[in-house]
């Protein structure tokens, strides 16, 4: 089959021929009808040799959505044809928090080498994909393949990021959304469909603030040096109750502590690692800065179900598997807006 793959350090990924995958006792093989690209396979694509967490080659791809094509052994509750949506954390499925659907953050993980799909083990951007259990597995349940894959990560993980804000997003609140693509877009959609909060969006380039408005931003704002005090002017002195900074590079995380009022919470999503200092002095008070990760399980499901309810749709643009390297570059340009999707079958 045909497989997008990262081989080499620093080089493009590249769309290369490897052995069909069969599935073993306890798997399922999925027939790939899209595959999401997300900004931080180019992240993963920047790291230095030294310390890459991963082997290669990488078949890229940890946002798929695919149909039932085969059965491991002792595998029941699937039949071959079913759509289904894959949910990419994978853990132990036994310890503490794997129990509570929370494979994202599972204890063992590391310990038993245990990878997301397209992060360490082979991803969704190949013609079939192999799923190690079938707990993986959320039925589509009559959701575009398209539409519906990127909300395996880029709504997942906002998602998760705004539930855990929803307490502080009543009327008159604000929230600020930094960085409004792939997952930037959908995270304003939610706050839209989950809270009364007035949005604020902020973004490097006028194209992505058209897109911010479109999707349902109240206020969007160029994210530079100017962007605190333009924040500020809207809010007045009490600030935004909570913060996303679906970027996270020095400046984003500067501008996410210097818009959040007293009380908020500040969450850093995106990849960059920059650190933000906490303490007294440092951030309003009683400010509360995390920097979570993915999603749980069931929080896929309900991201799904807000999908079938209208509440959310991802603004996308799709390639063939052959055309992945330039979803891939034009993702890195800033070229895409939304999300860019690739069809291994199509
Ligand atoms: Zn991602
Ligand atoms: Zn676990």
């Amino acid at each position: 089959m045909k497989a997008l793959q990262y081989r080499t350090i620093g080089s493009p990924p590249e769309v290369v021929t490897v052995p069909d995958p069969e599935p073993g006792p306890g798997q399922v093989l999925l027939k790939v009808t899209a595959a999401g690209v997300c900004h931080s396979d180019i992240a993963v694509m920047e790291w230095p040799a030294e310390g890459f967490p991963y082997e290669l080659p990488l078949t890229l791809g940890h946002e798929g959505v695919g149909t039932v094509a085969a059965l491991g052994d002792g595998v029941t509750g699937l039949a071959e044809g079913d759509a289904v949506a894959v949910y990419g954390p994978w853990g132990c499925g036994t310890c503490a928090k794997c129990a509570e659907g929370k494979e994202n953050y599972c204890l063992r993980a590391d310990e038993l080498g245990i990878h997301p799909p397209g992060l360490g083990r082979p991803g969704s951007m190949a013609e079939y994909l192999l799923i190690d259990d079938p707990r993986h597995l959320v039925p589509l349940d009559g959701l575009d393949p398209v539409a519906a894959v990127p909300l395996t990560d880029a709504g997942l993980t906002p998602y998760h990021a705004i539930k855990k804000s929803l307490p502080k997003l009543g009327p008159g609140s604000t929230a600020v959304v930094i960085g409004t693509g792939g997952l930037g877009h959908v995270a304003i959609q939610l706050l839209r469909a989950l809270t009364s909060a007035r949005v604020i969006a902020l973004d490097v380039s006028e194209d992505k603030l058209r897109l911010a408005r479109e999707v349902g931003a109240h206020e969007t704002v160029l994210s530079d040096a100017g962007a605190v005090e333009a924040v500020r002017e809207i809010t007045g002195p009490i600030g935004a109750q909570a913060v996303f900074d679906f970027v996270g590079v020095a400046p984003t995380v500067k501008t996410a502590a210097g818009v959040a009022g007293v009380e908020a919470d500040v969450t850093l999503v995106g990849i960059g690692g920059a650190p933000l200092p906490v303490g007294f002095g440092l951030t309003p008070f009683e400010v509360s800065v995390s920097a979570p990760y993915w999603g749980s399980r069931s929080e896929l499901m309900e991201v799904l179900a807000l999908a079938r309810a209208g509440a959310v749709s991802v603004h996308t643009e799709t390639y063939s598997l052959d055309d992945a390297p330039l979803a891939y570059q034009r993702l890195h340009d800033g070229k895409v807006n939304g999300r860019a999707v690739i069809l291994p079958n199509g």
